[in-house]
This record gives structure tokens, C-alpha cells and sequence, in this order.
């Protein structure tokens, strides 16, 4: 049993991780270093309500502050862990300070994926990752103010609709030939590109960026280029370009990294004191039969409460079916699963009723599933694709019949 448990980032895994391991009377020290100065925080509301005002910062702690008290976590925020000395177990934060460690856990996250294009770094230019992001972005959302969002997945989207919703002439420029392509079938992305437009977002795909250009004489934006030679006049513009796992920690200390930190399906990492978990790994999925990265609330939740256990000795494996929600508008989008690899598309229901399932099946099972607006197919899904179901197609089709009737 380890004595000293160190934590690398204070963010859902790592919460999830101290929840685990106190509630299974884990005694030991246990120690969270975090980058940010706020305590562990949601990220989801970022691109939402905070974004749009209507949530305070009070509400969007994981924990309050006593939670670290009572379960006896010794916290040090606002450092940056900077080095690993495995050989030593010792961690290095940016103020030169030492923490020895026993077992340690890597919760290191995500971060926004730059885009390498002249005029990235023009004030006026955001991505949104933190808290401090959405501040700086806040105030630019005012009415009548033209924003172009770069990319049109779920950030990008989800900014859009509240940037929308606040007043603000909004467009989305996409490089892939339709919105949210990376996860989903072309059903739901045509069915979200046409509810922006019908709320009067432009959405421009199948477009490359060239530059982002400063008013005269000036660091600030002006208009967003296109390799089609198109400006688009912007007073802001939000990158929302996709993530990057923050694996240079681990890599830097010589632990193999392929797109996120490898790990096991024990959360292991190769070097047995360290493990990982959340959106900084790349795992493998039993289920799937492949690795996964993922970013998503979900995951990080149950990958860091697995990481937990398989650090008290009690050996876990991640194979959690992935679930991950997208709030726009009054729609909400879930998606249960990875539809990856699909070879056949069942809809249920109508988008034009805004409430539709889009199931997908790889050789007669049900693998993953995008649920909008149906709350009892997602909820449903979530213990039938784990069972490994084998619908019945014309059941499946039908939304009046319930879904766990349908397999
Ligand atoms: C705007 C936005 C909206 C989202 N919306 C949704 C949604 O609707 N649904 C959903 O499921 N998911 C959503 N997500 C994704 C979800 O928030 C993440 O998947 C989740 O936060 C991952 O948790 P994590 O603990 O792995 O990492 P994080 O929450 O990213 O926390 C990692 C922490 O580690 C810190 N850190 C990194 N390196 C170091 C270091 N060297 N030293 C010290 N600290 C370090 C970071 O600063 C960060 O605070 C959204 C994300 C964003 C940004």
C-alpha cells in the first residue's frame, strides 16, 4: 500500500480520484498540485451559462473548499509541476519546490490545439480551455458584435449558440465538409448546421484559414481570410480547433506517449509508480477493441475513480461505454458509445420533430448511439450497448417502440 499519493493536476479525474480512495479508507497522505488557481472546476458551463453570464463562478467548483479539508488533501494551486524524477519519485514545481511522492497520479488534462496561422496571437483571438479564457472572452460577446468561430465541433458550436443567443452576428468557419464530423454520422451534423442557420449562425465549411488579419497599424483583429480569398469581418475570433492532451509532462520523463499518456486498461502507465487518467490518456478500450482518447466529463470521472482503486491494490479495469453531452439551444445532444467503424445507420424518429436517436451498428450490434432531445434512448443505451445488443432494425426504426424493447 503506498503512503504518499501525489495528484498532477487539479481537475475532474483528480477530484474523482481523492473521492475514491478516501471513501475506500485510504489513510495515506494524499497531495494535489494544480496549475490553476482555482480549485477544481467544471469546464463544461465555460462554453454555456458562464460563458453567457448566467451561472457565477461560485457554482462551477467541483468541491467546495472543505471537501479538501475534511478528506485531509493537502492542496498547492496556481504551481506547475514541471519535472519528474522517477528515479528519485520526486516532483519539481515552477517555484523549485520538491514533493516526493509514492504512487503517483497523472491528471493533467487537455489543452486548446493553436492554429498555426499568421495572426493567431492578434488581441481579439481566443480559445477557450479555462476560466480564465472565458473571462477574457466574456466581455467581447456584445450585441451586434460579429464573432467568427474557427471550427465548428462542440466548443465551437456551443459558442456559437450562446454567442448567438446574446445578440452577436455569428459565423463558423469549418475545414471538413460538415460540422461535428470527427463523432458523428452526416444526419446529425446537417440536422445542427441547418438549427444554427435557422438561428441565424452562418456556418462556411469545407474552408481553410490563411490568416487572421489586424486593423491598420494596429494588434487587433480585423477579419478572418480564407485560402478562397473570402475576408470575414470579425471584431473577435474564437479557435476552437480541437484539443491537445498535456502528456509533455510524462513524455519529458521518458514515458511513452502516443497521442496522449499510454496507459493500460489498469490506468498503469509503464513505470508502476504512476498511473493516469481524464483527457491526458490514451487507454485501451476492451470494449471497442482499440485505444481510445477521450475528452469528456465521463471519462474523466470514471478513469479516475478506476485509477484510484487500481492505486489501493484492488485491480479495475476501465471499460466504461463513454458518454458525452453537447447543450446548444434547447437541444441536447448526447452520445453514448463510439460510433467509429459503424457499418449501419438507424434513425429514430424525425429531426425536423427536434427529438431523434441515430443508432449505430457494426455487424448487427449496437456500438454507439447520438441521442437528441430523447432522454430515455440515451439512458437506455448506456446499459445496452455494454450488453452488447443486437437490435431489431424495424423495431429500432420505430421511436414509439422503447429501445430496450427494440434489442
Ligand atoms: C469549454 C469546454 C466545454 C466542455 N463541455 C463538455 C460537455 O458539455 N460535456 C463533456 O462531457 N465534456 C465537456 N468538456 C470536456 C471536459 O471538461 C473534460 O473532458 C474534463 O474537464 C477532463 O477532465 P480532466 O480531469 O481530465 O482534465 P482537466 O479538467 O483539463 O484538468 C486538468 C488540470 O491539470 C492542470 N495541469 C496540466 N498540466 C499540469 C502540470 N504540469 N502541473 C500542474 N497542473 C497541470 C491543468 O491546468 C488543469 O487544471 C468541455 C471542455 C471545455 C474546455
Amino acid at each position: 500500500m503506498y503512503e504518499h499519493v501525489v495528484i498532477v493536476g487539479a481537475g475532474q479525474a483528480a477530484v474523482q480520484a481523492i473521492e475514491t480512495l478516501r471513501r475506500n479508507r485510504f489513510a495515506g497522505r494524499v497531495t494535489l498540485l494544480g496549475a490553476e488557481a482555482a480549485l477544481p472546476y467544471q469546464r463544461p458551463p465555460l462554453s454555456k451559462k458562464y460563458l453567457a453570464g448566467t451561472l457565477p463562478a461560485e457554482r462551477l467548483s467541483l468541491r467546495p473548499a472543505s471537501f479538501y479539508e475534511q478528506h485531509a488533501v493537502q492542496i498547492r494551486l496556481g504551481r506547475r509541476v514541471e519535472e519528474i524524477s522517477r528515479s528519485a519519485q520526486r516532483v519539481r514545481l515552477d517555484d523549485g519546490a520538491d514533493v516526493a511522492y509514492d504512487a503517483l497520479l497523472l491528471a493533467t488534462g487537455s489543452r486548446a490545439r493553436p492554429l498555426a496561422v499568421p495572426g493567431a496571437q492578434l488581441s481579439g483571438v481566443f480559445s477557450l480551455r479555462t476560466i480564465a479564457d472565458a473571462d477574457r472572452i466574456r466581455p467581447v460577446l456584445t450585441r451586434g458584435g460579429r464573432l467568427v468561430i474557427v471550427g465548428g465541433g462542440y466548443i465551437g458550436l456551443e459558442v456559437a449558440a450562446t454567442a448567438r443567443e446574446m445578440g452577436m452576428d455569428v459565423t463558423v468557419l469549418e475545414l471538413a465538409p460538415r460540422v461535428i464530423e470527427r463523432v458523428t454520422c452526416a444526419e446529425v451534423s446537417a440536422f445542427y448546421a441547418a438549427e444554427h442557420e435557422r438561428h441565424g449562425v452562418r456556418i462556411v465549411c469545407g474552408v481553410r484559414i490563411r490568416a487572421i488579419a489586424a486593423q491598420a497599424a494596429q494588434e487587433r483583429v480585423r477579419a478572418v481570410l480564407t485560402d478562397d480569398g473570402t475576408e470575414y469581418p470579425a471584431d473577435a475570433v474564437l479557435l476552437g480547433v480541437g484539443a491537445l492532451p498535456a502528456a509533455e509532462l510524462a513524455s519529458s520523463a521518458g514515458l511513452p506517449c502516443e497521442d496522449g499518456i499510454l496507459v493500460d486498461e489498469y490506468c498503469r502507465t509503464a513505470d508502476p509508480a504512476i498511473y493516469a487518467a481524464g483527457d491526458c490518456t490514451r487507454h485501451p478500450s476492451p470494449r471497442y477493441g482499440r485505444l481510445l482518447r477521450l475528452e469528456s466529463v465521463d471519462n474523466a470521472f470514471e478513469q479516475g475513480a478506476s485509477a484510484a482503486l487500481n492505486l489501493l491494490g484492488r485491480p479495475t479495469v476501465h471499460d466504461k461505454v463513454p458518454w458525452f453531452w453537447s447543450d446548444q439551444y434547447d437541444l441536447k445532444l448526447v452520445i453514448v458509445g463510439v460510433s467509429a467503424g459503424y457499418d449501419e445507420l438507424v434513425l429514430r424518429g424525425d429531426p425536423a420533430a427536434r427529438a431523434f436517436t441515430a443508432c449505430y451498428l457494426r455487424g448487427g450490434e449496437l456500438i454507439a448511439l447520438d441521442s437528441v432531445n430523447t432522454p430515455k434512448d440515451q439512458l437506455a443505451a448506456r446499459k445496452l450497448i455494454p450488453a452488447r445488443v443486437r437490435p431489431d432494425r424495424a423495431r429500432l426504426a420505430d421511436p414509439g417502440v422503447p429501445l430496450p424493447q427494440a434489442c
